[in-house]
């Protein structure tokens, strides 16, 4: 049996930036096990970097000040600089167009954020993730490998138990870090209930990708390539914000095993005339049912039903009027539908049958604010898609260095709700990994 000194479950920003600090800190006997082929986790996605503090970084849940934030965020950053397919594409020192912006969203009742932010594309992931790879020169990958389970071998090591191939492997280890993404999240947590490592529900983000005809939005996009505009909604003062912009992008399908959520990117070298955002709404549930988690799932499994399996889309123009769009009229010139062509198929339907009123009402009284600031979004050809469901929803109780109740385990990244992004998630990773550095030696 193989023993490493840490194991690292995971190969996304998150494993591989903690990889990356572990060996800076002279650490040996690492391993990173991923249960893909390609190491690279949410790496190969889009790959938006956004760099500010208030952006897919939560302080409180890290347990550290804006200052450190900016530190942490400024040794990434020095990382991507030296990938020249990484270019930055939201300039943000003087820039008077975005002070002019602030002023416009404000004046309509939404907090603006415009971050310095850098892009590399879909089509350029594989080598963003060949990029950091080659930066690692001690670390093993444990690939095609699935982490089964984890058990307390002795006081100070864990065997885990993991598949290749049908065959049952068992590596040692007397540090873990488990960063296993969204889709590890459940997983994950089924098996922390096991091992009695302390964790609860936290809040989850539910709503629509936007699709429009680039020309309404390329105003704002050709300023700041990802903006962020967050309300608090009148009647029910719940959040709800702009996530993930695609200038010239594509919306994408996420799968799941009972469902399909949606999602977007954008590829480097070919652009659509379309762009997409999501507008997401924040939720916490509290007793009698604050499992996020099964509510999320509830709702995406309703569209799935709805949708004959894929997730549903509703033009606006139909959704002014109250009713659903169909394959008959999707297109219809009469009615202007000609001016975006949907890049992903979804199926015609009606949005409002899936999300919860207070969710739609959110939603769509944020709609028209960003209408306001952005006139066109709300052209009748816009197109709304659902369910776009963030599950960041698993909260881990960790110290300062990431490290759970249960000694010698920490976490980082998406699937532990450290982070909510490729930034956070490598923030996450190089805290954990000091935090195992300074235990090591
Ligand atoms: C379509 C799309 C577009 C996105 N665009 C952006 C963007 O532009 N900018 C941005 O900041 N973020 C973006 N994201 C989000 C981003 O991908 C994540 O925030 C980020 O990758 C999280 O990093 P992580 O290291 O926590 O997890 P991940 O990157 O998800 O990596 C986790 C890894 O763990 C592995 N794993 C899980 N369970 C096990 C197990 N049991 N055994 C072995 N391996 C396991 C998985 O295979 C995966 O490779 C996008 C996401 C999607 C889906």
């Amino acid at each position: 049996m193989n023993t490493y000194n840490v194991l690292i479950i995971g190969s996304g920003p998150a494993g591989l930036f903690a990889a990356l600090e572990l060996e800076r800190a002279g650490v040996d006997k690492i391993a990173v096990i991923d249960r893909l082929p390609y190491p690279a986790g949410g790496l190969l996605n889009d790959g938006k970097l956004n760099f500010d503090y208030r952006i897919g970084i939560d302080l409180d849940e890290l347990q550290i000040d804006r200052d450190e934030a900016q530190c942490l965020m400024e040794e990434i950053r020095q990382v991507f600089t030296g990938f020249s397919k990484c270019r930055q594409v939201t300039f943000i020192d003087r820039n008077e167009k975005i002070r002019a912006l602030g002023e416009i969203a404000g004046e309509n009742g939404a907090q603006f954020i415009a971050p310095e932010q850098w892009h590399w594309g879909t089509d350029n992931g594989r080598a963003a993730v060949d990029f950091l790879r080659k930066r690692l020169n001690k670390t093993e990958l444990l690939l095609d490998t699935t982490v089964n389970s984890i058990v307390r071998h002795h006081e100070d090591t864990f065997h885990v138990i993991c598949s290749h191939h049908r065959k049952k492997i068992r590596y040692g280890a007397k540090f873990i870090l488990a960063a296993p993404g969204r889709s590890g999240a459940y997983w994950f947590r089924d098996l922390a209930t096991k091992l009695n490592i302390h964790h609860n529900f936290g809040p989850i983000d539910v709503g629509i990708r936007v699709e429009l005809n680039r020309k309404f939005y390329d105003d704002i996009t050709d300023i700041v390539y990802d903006p962020k505009f967050i309300f608090l909604t009148s009647r029910h003062k719940d959040k709800v914000r702009t996530f993930c912009t695609n200038p010239g992008g594509r919306v994408r399908p996420e799968d799941y095993y009972d469902f399909k959520l949606v999602n977007g990117d954008a590829l480097s070298g070919r652009k659509t005339g379309n762009t997409n955002f999501a507008l997401i709404n924040t939720i916490s549930l509290t007793a009698p049912f604050s499992d996020t988690t099964a509510f999320g799932q509830m709702i995406a499994r309703q569209f799935f039903l709805l949708g004959g399996g894929k997730p549903i889309v509703q033009r606006v123009g139909d959704f002014r009027e109250g009713r659903r769009s169909a394959s008959a009229t999707f297109n219809s010139r009469n009615r202007h539908f000609e001016l975006c062509r949907p890049t992903y198929q979804a199926t015609p339907g009606d949005i409002t049958l899936g999300l919860p009123a207070r969710i739609i009402d959110n939603l769509w009284e944020s709609l028209k604010k960003i209408d306001k600031i952005v006139p066109g979004i709300l052209h009748p050809s816009t197109l709304l898609y659902a369910p776009e469901i963030k599950f960041f929803d698993t909260h881990f109780m960790t110290d300062k260095d990431l490290e759970t109740n249960v000694g010698g385990i920490f976490v980082a990244g998406d699937g532990a709700g450290k982070s909510r992004g490729i930034v956070g998630a490598g923030i996450s990773g190089i805290i954990a990994a000091r935090g195992i550095a300074r235990k090591y030696f």
